[in-house]
């Protein structure tokens, strides 16, 4: 049966496939992290399945809408596109959540903003994949508990755009999602 499971990469977003800027909304502030695309274009053409996973808490916070959420990714979209013609995501999975956010509908203590893995065991249903042969490439150091509470490896990056504390449970600490999808191809189980 495990044969016909997908191998997946979950991509956080902010400071992986765009630079951070803290709460990053606009879409005119979408800017891509320099070497991505390459990083994406070889997990594709790998066969992993790709899926965007994001903490959006300032949507909780009242500090923009699920909608800007939704025009950021069409955004985040377009420009892939321009180097990978046809390209999407498998899935796009999005916490809007805070616990102590101002927005009462989105302000409760929920399973699936990361280190929890709802969205992740989610994406695994959809999806039918094998957790154990996937990877989580985040900046935080929640992705990496996130991916480590989910039974998959972790990736941690340096470059998309704020500085953050080392997890000393990545299998790999990398400037960009470039060389995060060597290290990948190099250990895929
Ligand atoms: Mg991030
Ligand atoms: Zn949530």
């Amino acid at each position: 049966m495990s044969e016909s499971l997908r191998k997946a990469v979950f991509l956080d977003r902010d400071g992986v496939l765009n630079v951070d800027l803290g709460y990053t909304y606009k879409s005119s502030d979408l800017k891509l992290v320099p070497s991505m695309v390459d990083g994406l274009k070889i997990l594709a053409q790998s066969g992993y399945a790709l899926v965007m996973i994001t903490n959006q808490s300032g949507v909780a916070r009242g500090l923009f809408t699920l909608a800007h959420v939704e025009d950021f990714h069409k955004e985040l979209l377009r420009q892939i596109r321009l180097e990978i013609p046809g390209f999407d995501f498998d899935a796009v999975m999005i916490c809007p959540h805070h616990p102590e956010g101002a927005v009462p509908e989105f302000s409760i203590d929920c399973q699936c903003r990361k280190p929890g893995i709802q969205l992740v065991t989610d994406a695994q249903k959809i999806l039918s994949l094998d957790l154990s042969k996937s990877w989580l490439v985040g900046d935080k150091s929640s992705d990496v508990d996130c991916a480590l509470n989910a039974g998959m490896r972790a990736i941690q990056v340096t470059r998309g755009g704020k500085q953050y504390s080392q997890s000393k449970k990545a299998f790999a600490l990398v400037p960009t999602l470039l060389d995060a999808a060597g290290i990948i191809i190099n250990n895929s189980l």
